[in-house]
């Protein structure tokens, strides 16, 4: 499956839509909608370019020179002024209307249209730009791509996601008989169009190790049509017990490679790239991730999981984080008896709910403590202690069952952003819930959150201008477009 994909925050898709349905006797509408576009190579993977929106710029009706409830004309002039914009600060054109009593399909004046603004766009800033096309009609957005070195010819994109309070997918494709033969019985839970939007997502998988094998491996199974594993550690003999698709022979290699070529032996219909590098230190490996659809933190990582953090809200990416925790004591028959154990998982959405800091996951300390540990090896607890720095990370034991149910309940809750089915006990977080393994519980913890958060609720982060990946100069400028 090829295709540009367009990304839409849940306010703009609802600014967008009550704006093109807002003209009193139903005539058609048309908004300009500036995007980011992320142009993302993985080996492995179809080139696939991420446009995300940025800006809405309602067409004003002094621009429109005709309508009717199945018709508009513009005029050009009042657009060149955004023509500029898109080439000062490297924003791709977009040209939205809607169709008020249908067809959801572009029309032949649709396509004279496109053809006009693209070439007064390439006449004006090159025949290297791009261009986007979105129609709203009947509920759904249907949208396309052209390029200025071809404006006669339409390219579909692979769909439109909505990130919201859930994420929805416009436009994307029906899969095989093939694959439907497979999913027929998760598809008699969630429906067809479930099918159909899982194998169109494209997810993120960093650290595959306890948690990330098992999403991995269910998640190819359940359907999910292209996977990016990022882990650069090497299986270890312990990782024998509990690590998904891991053979005797393959301790010593690395997780990524190893967990890409059991999933591709698995004969669903999935693609799978693996990436062994560093998020935090590796442009290579930030570049995979921006290209994803939704991220799965499965790291003990704290750098790493600050920078997908920060991808949440800068590249739109609904990001689920799992951890476990838990407390050992020595029992009376002096062997350990567990005090508690838990699975974390943490839903993190752009404009809905707090951040992985809000929620207590990370905190500045613990990065700064596992850089100076990454820097110098042989630092000790004394040395970390004047340096006021303190470990989040407590030894927690590896229980095969514990990890692997904890993702499967995040594979549960990814499914559940696609297509609502649970139902949350008002004392459980929506954004931030565990699973007991000892009390056989689940329940939220109530952190009370920064109120000044630069993430979540000042939102500095939000559709941020990158004058390098992230604005981290040591990840170097991204070359967007190409
Ligand atoms: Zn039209
Ligand atoms: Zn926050």
């Amino acid at each position: 499956m090829t295709g540009a994909r367009i990304t839409l925050l849940g306010s703009a898709h609802t600014d967008l839509t009550r704006f093109l349905e807002s003209h009193p006797d139903g005539h058609e509408k048309a908004a300009a909608v500036l995007f980011r576009r992320l142009h993302i190579c993985v080996d492995g993977l179809p080139d696939c370019d991420r446009y995300i929106a940025t800006e809405i710029v309602p067409f004003k009706d002094a621009w429109i020179t005709g309508s009717s409830p199945a018709h508009m004309a513009f005029d050009l002039a009042p657009l060149r002024e955004l023509f500029r914009r898109c080439e000062e600060e490297g924003l791709v054109f977009g040209f939205v209307h809607n169709h008020p009593g249908g067809p959801a399909a572009f029309s032949h004046i649709d396509e004279e249209n496109e053809r006009t603004l693209v070439t007064a766009i390439r006449n004006r800033n090159g025949a290297h730009i791009t261009f986007v096309a979105m129609l709203w009609a009947n509920g759904e957005w249907t949208a396309r791509t052209r390029s200025g070195s071809s404006p006669e010819e339409s390219v579909p994109v692979r769909h439109t996601l909505v990130v919201g309070e859930r994420i929805v997918l416009f436009g994307y494709r029906k899969s095989s008989s093939e694959h439907d033969a497979v999913q027929a019985r998760q598809a008699a839970a969630f429906g067809k169009p479930f099918v159909d939007m899982l194998q169109s997502l494209r997810v993120g998988v960093v650290g595959n190790s306890g948690t990330g094998s098992p999403f991995g491996t269910l998640g190819a199974r359940a359907g999910i049509g292209e996977l990016v594993l990022i882990d650069k550690d090497l299986l270890a003999e312990s990782n024998l017990s509990r690590v998904r698709g891991l053979m005797k022979r393959d301790v010593g290699h690395v997780k990524s490679e190893t967990l890409k070529s059991f999933i591709d032996g698995i004969g669903v219909s999935v693609r799978v790239a693996a990436i062994a590098s560093d998020l935090d230190t590796n442009p290579d490996a930030l570049d995979a991730l921006a290209g994803c659809d939704v991220i799965i933190g499965c790291t003990d990582d704290f750098a790493g999981r600050e920078v997908m953090n920060a991808a949440v809200y800068a590249y739109l990416q609904p990001y689920i984080d799992i951890g476990l925790g838990g407390m050992v004591d020595e029992g009376k028959d002096g062997h350990p008896y567990l005090r508690y154990h838990y699975g974390r998982v943490s839903t993190i959405l752009p404009e809905v709910g707090q951040c992985l800091f809000c929620q207590g996951v990370i905190k500045d300390v613990w990065i700064q403590t596992q850089l100076a540990r990454r820097e110098n090896p042989d630092i000790t607890d004394e040395e970390l202690k004047e340096r006021y720095l303190e470990d989040g990370n407590t030894d927690a034991p590896g229980v095969g069952p514990f990890t692997s149910a904890s993702a499967d309940f995040a594979l549960a809750t990814l499914f559940d952003l696609v297509k609502p089915f649970r139902r949350f006990a008002p004392e459980v977080r929506r954004d931030m819930y565990f699973i007991d393994f000892v009390k056989m519980e689940i329940n939220s913890h109530q952190t009370v959150g920064d109120s000044d958060c630069p993430y979540c609720r000042a939102h500095e982060f939000l559709l941020l201008k990158e004058s390098c990946r992230l604005n981290r100069p040591s990840l170097g400028k991204r070359d967007e477009f190409v």
